[in-house]
């Protein structure tokens, strides 16, 4: 990449410098790889007298005449007369003086926009112009025009403009990086012409072709970072064979109140036979919320400490991990494992001797939230790292807690199903076991979409559920209106229901952004018993586990991908007693057949999958729910093939050791690159 500042591009200040900092663009080489979110075709001029009114146009033309005034305060209205070959019209701005003296009398000028009419005539609302035959070589018309995602202050114009620069400037620099084999094998176009072509393409073709050419290298980077990283953490490390003796695991097993599924077994089986090998575990462990995953990753930390390693387990929040502390703690104290939990929110004598504690190897086991990443904390012997809800996190920092040991094993838990194949281009090469059975006596959560009369009879049931002694959840997807969606918030209902609903229970109000020490106090009240009520935003999705809750009331739940929903269900069913979820919803009917796929259905796979077919996978993954890394161009799963021929090829690369080939360099310094960026 062209590492020069951009600044030292024609047409480019300091000033405009530090706004295309604000988009990421430092160096020539990040604004030509700033790539467009959209194109206009503008390829065909229409003439004044063929125009009609609705439509976007592009027409060539020149100015016979101005009109200015000022409809109102604060509008003022531009109006060119112009006139082409074969008919006359207008051109119109609005607040946009300094147009005029842009644009000279009797000059020719290409205009696009929206066409209505004036006066009889054709009328375009100008959203773009370009000066006809100006040295911008024809940027803004005549051709398939690109547009940039921008912030304030910076124009598409401008931008094109400096873009045109920096490909002129580069032009024949730009050095191939892609060896020619792969270049022949996929008939990819060459990496200066993909460049020029996405940013102004000469047709959809070529659009596509550059795409491609991009998209592919893309991924070839992002899986040979994958693959190097992974080849160094290991290199010369032999990894952590832990101990074959599994008695402890086996009195941890026996002093559960339950006994384990057989999914759980057999999984626990994968992993414990894995951990005994040499080489590092890497494995993903996937199972529907509720299926009991955490029992079975405390079997495989008590392996670990057993041999006398020490374990960490990351959640990506603080209430998670508090409650994930306090479940080991419980499970764990028969056998005189004792269990620190570390997060940001730690009192600092605590902290100190948590962090010596794991320094010196007296602790054994940590549980904490992203501060376990923290530079000030070290092991003495770190040989199992677990995470929790792995999508939440990012590659980077869970390899950053893997640096914290040498080469420890590694198990991530996540409840969102993903297909194997992508699993596998994502995260390297994680094996993966499948939690496919739920716990014995697990009663379905009988689910209702309920529309606004209906809610008398939600809090009907919400009281019945209370009066057995149990306690309930009603979420609210939005802490506040700000967004200007019109969501109930989180504390206007707990005020609601506190006051006019329920005046005769103890209401408790969870959201994002109150003090951690509050947090807890409110979760571990509920936890209690001492909430009948628990009003929260999303921030009860992960993990929360309270048997004794057996009703979500969720509102506005059409606002909400049905896998995060399945989610938030998973809450309540979790003890012996049946339980009900009821989503709030609006009367648009497609939203209403979409949230029935959960009165219907409670197998979390089944349920993603239809998400899928019935979102797209736009929205579907769009949500960020599933921790997919975000590419430039590439987006998955759509660009799932060229991902897994990446994938390929990254292993053969590694394996047949090509890297000794010159050809190969330039990509090596690229995985490189990517590895410092993912910080790998
Ligand atoms: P998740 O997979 O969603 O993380 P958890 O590990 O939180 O699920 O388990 C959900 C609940 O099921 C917990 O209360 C746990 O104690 C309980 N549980 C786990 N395994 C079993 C089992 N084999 N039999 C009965 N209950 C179980
Ligand atoms: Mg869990």
């Amino acid at each position: 990449m062209d590492k020069r500042s951009v600044a030292a591009l024609k047409y480019v200040g300091t000033q405009r410098a530090v706004r295309l900092k604000k988009l990421g663009i430092k160096t020539v080489g990040d604004l030509l790889w700033y790539f467009p979110r959209r194109y206009e075709d503008r390829r065909l001029l229409k003439g004044l007298a063929t125009l009609v009114p609705g439509e976007k146009a592009t027409v060539r033309v020149m100015i016979k005449g101005w009109e200015e005034r000022e409809v109102r305060p604060n509008l003022r209205l531009l109006r060119a007369l112009v006139e082409d070959g074969e008919g006359r019209g207008y051109a119109l701005w609005f607040n946009q003086p300094f147009v005029r003296r842009r644009l000279k009398l009797g000059g020719e000028v290409f205009l696009t926009g929206k066409v209505n009419y004036h006066n009889f005539l054709p009328e375009i609302q100008v959203t773009d112009y370009e000066v006809a035959g100006s040295g911008e070589d024809g940027l803004h018309a005549g051709r398939i025009v690109p547009f940039y995602p921008l912030t304030g202050g910076l124009s598409q114009r401008w931008l094109r403009l400096i873009v045109h620069q920096a490909l002129k400037e580069t032009a024949g620099k730009i050095p191939e990086i892609l060896p020619p084999s792969l270049c022949t094998r996929y008939r990819l176009i060459p990496r200066c012409r993909a460049l020029e072509y996405i940013h102004f393409p000469p047709d959809p073709a070529a659009l596509h072709q550059a795409r491609r050419r991009l998209k592919y290298e893309e991924l070839l980077i992002w899986e040979l970072a994958l693959v190097l990283s992974r080849r160094e953490r290991e290199d010369g490390r032999p990894g952590i064979a832990h101990t074959r003796d599994n008695e402890m695991v086996r009195r941890f097993i026996a002093a559960l109140p339950f006994n384990l599924t057989g999914a759980q077994e057999r999984v626990l089986g994968e992993i414990l036979a894995d951990m005994e090998k040499p080489r590092p575990m890497a494995r993903l462990l996937q199972g529907d919320v509720g299926s009991g995953k955490t029992v079975v990753a405390a079997a495989a930390m008590v392996k670990a400490v057993g041999g006398g390693w020490q374990a960490a387990l990351m959640a990506p929040t603080e209430v998670l991990a508090e409650q994930h502390g306090r479940t080991l703690h419980r499970l764990l104290a028969p056998l005189g494992i004792p269990v620190a939990v570390l997060t940001g929110n730690t009192p600092r004598a605590e902290r100190e001797a948590i962090l010596s504690g794991l320094i010196t190897g007296r602790l054994p086991l940590v549980v904490g939230t992203h501060t376990l990443i923290q530079e000030n904390v070290d092991f003495k012997a770190l040989g199992l790292v677990v995470i929790d809800e792995q999508h939440r996190f990012g590659v980077g920092q869970r390899a950053a807690l893997q640096a914290k040991g040498d080469a420890p094993d590694l198990l991530v838990m996540t409840a969102t199903p993903i297909p194997r194949t992508l699993a596998l281009a994502i995260y390297g090469d994680l094996e993966i076991s499948l939690l496919d059975e739920m716990p014995p006596g697990r009663q379905p959560v009988t689910t209702y979409v309920l529309t606004e009369k209906q809610r008398a009879k939600a809090y009907q049931l919400i009281r019945k559920e209370i009066a057995r002694g149990h306690q309930a959840y009603v979420i609210c997807p939005l802490i506040d209106e700000s967004e200007g969606i019109a969501a109930e918030a989180a504390t206007a209902m707990y005020q609601k229901l506190k006051e006019e609903v329920f005046p005769e229970y103890k209401i408790g109000l969870l959201h994002g952004r109150l003090k951690p020490s509050v947090k807890e106090e409110v979760m571990e009240s509920f936890r209690r018993g001492d909430l009948a009520v628990l009003v929260a935003t999303t921030v009860v999705e992960v993990g929360v586990d309270v048997p004794n809750a057996t009703v979500m009331l969720i509102e506005g739940a059409e606002r909400l991908g049905l896998a995060q929903l399945h989610q938030l269900r998973g809450r309540v069913g979790r003890g012996q007693d049946a339980s009900y979820c009821l989503l709030m919803a609006g009367n648009d009917g497609a939203a209403r057949e979409r949230l029935k796929i959960l009165a219907t259905n409670s197998d979390g796979f089944a349920i993603a999958e239809a998400d899928l077919r019935l979102r797209g996978p736009g929205e579907f993954f769009g949500t960020r729910q599933h921790g997919l890394p975000e590419f430039r161009l590439a987006s998955l799963p759509d660009d799932l093939r060229i991902l897994e021929h990446a994938r390929e090829d990254a292993h053969r690369i590694c394996r047949e050791n090509l890297w000794q080939q010159p050809e190969y360099y330039g990509l090596y310094l690229a995985a490189k690159e990517k590895m410092d960026e993912l910080k790998l």
